[in-house]
C-alpha cells in the first residue's frame, strides 16, 4: 500500500521495496513518531559506523557528542525527539523566506566538527506549521550525504500536495534524503492516526530496532522478513 502511495508522490524508485529495492515505507501512528524513529536509526547507524573505525571509543563517547540538527521553524516535536533520543538538537536559523539554507547549515556543522562533536542527523522540513516555509533540500542534501548525516524529511501537512503533479517540484531534492514522512491525517483526510513514512534502506530501521526474543520466533524472521510476509499474503 505505501509503495502504492509512495508511486502516487512520485517518490525516487530508491525508497520503493517493490520486489527487490531495498527501501520501503511503513506506517507510523504520528509525525512526531517517524521523525523519532528516524532519529533513533540515524543514532544506531552512526554508532555502529563509529565503533567500527576507532575501536577505541565506546557507545556512551560517542553519544555524548552526537549533534543533531533542525530549523528554528521546525515542529516543536523534532526537538522533543531529540529530548527523547538523548541528544543535542541545534536550531538552524533561517532566511528571510524562513528557509533553511546550505551555509548555515554547514556553518554550525563545521563550528561543531572543530569543537570535536560528531554532526549526525539533520530534519528539513518541508511545509512549517507556522508559515509553509520550504527548507532548501536541493542544497542541504548533498551537504548531508557528504558528512555522513541522515537526513529526514518532515512534510507532515504539506507533503499531501506533492501529489499534484503542479507541487510535485517542491519534493526535488528528496533523491538525497535518507527518510521522509507525511501525514495522511492532515490533508488527505484519514480520521485515524496515519503518518507515512519511507526509508532509503530499510534495514537501517529493522536493524535498529532488531530483538528476537525466543517467546517470538516464527518462519519468516530472517532479514527480508517484510517482504516473505507480503509475498505470503498474495499467495493466500
Ligand atoms: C502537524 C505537524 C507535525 C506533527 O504531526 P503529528 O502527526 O501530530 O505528530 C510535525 N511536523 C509538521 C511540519 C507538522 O505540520
Amino acid at each position: 500500500m505505501l509503495d502504492w502511495l509512495g508511486k502516487m508522490l512520485h517518490l525516487p524508485e530508491s525508497f520503493i521495496a517493490g520486489t527487490h529495492g531495498h527501501g520501503g515505507g511503513v506506517i507510523q501512528g504520528t509525525a512526531s513518531e517517524a521523525t523519532l524513529i528516524s532519529l533513533l536509526a540515524a543514532r544506531c547507524k552512526a554508532i555502529r559506523r563509529l565503533l567500527a573505525t576507532d575501536p577505541k571509543t565506546s557507545e556512551s563517547e560517542i553519544l555524548s557528542k552526537l549533534v543533531a540538527y533542525t530549523s528554528d521553524q521546525a515542529h516543536s516535536s523534532v526537538e522533543r525527539a531529540g529530548l527523547i533520543g538523548a541528544v543535542v538538537m541545534r536550531k538552524v536559523p533561517t532566511d528571510e523566506h524562513y528557509s533553511v539554507r546550505e551555509e548555515m547549515l554547514r556553518k554550525m556543522v563545521e563550528e561543531d566538527k572543530a569543537a570535536g562533536l560528531i554532526p549526525f542527523y539533520f530534519c528539513a522540513t518541508l511545509g512549517t506549521t507556522p508559515s509553509c516555509a520550504f527548507d532548501r533540500i536541493m542544497e542541504l542534501g548533498p551537504l548531508c550525504n557528504k558528512e555522513n548525516m541522515w537526513m529526514h524529511i518532515d512534510a507532515a501537512y504539506a507533503g499531501s500536495a506533492f501529489i499534484c503533479p503542479e507541487f510535485r517540484p517542491l519534493l526535488n531534492g528528496i533523491e538525497y534524503a535518507d527518510s521522509f514522512n507525511f501525514n495522511p491525517h492532515k490533508w488527505l483526510l484519514v480520521n485515524f492516526d496515519c503518518s507515512a513514512m519511507w526509508v532509503k534502506k530499510r534495514t537501517d530501521i529493522i536493524g535498529a530496532f532488531k530483538m528476537e526474543p525466543l517467546y517470538l520466533k516464527h518462519e519468516n524472521q530472517e532479514s527480508g522478513s517484510v517482504r516473505l510476509i507480503f509475498h505470503q499474503i498474495k499467495t493466500n
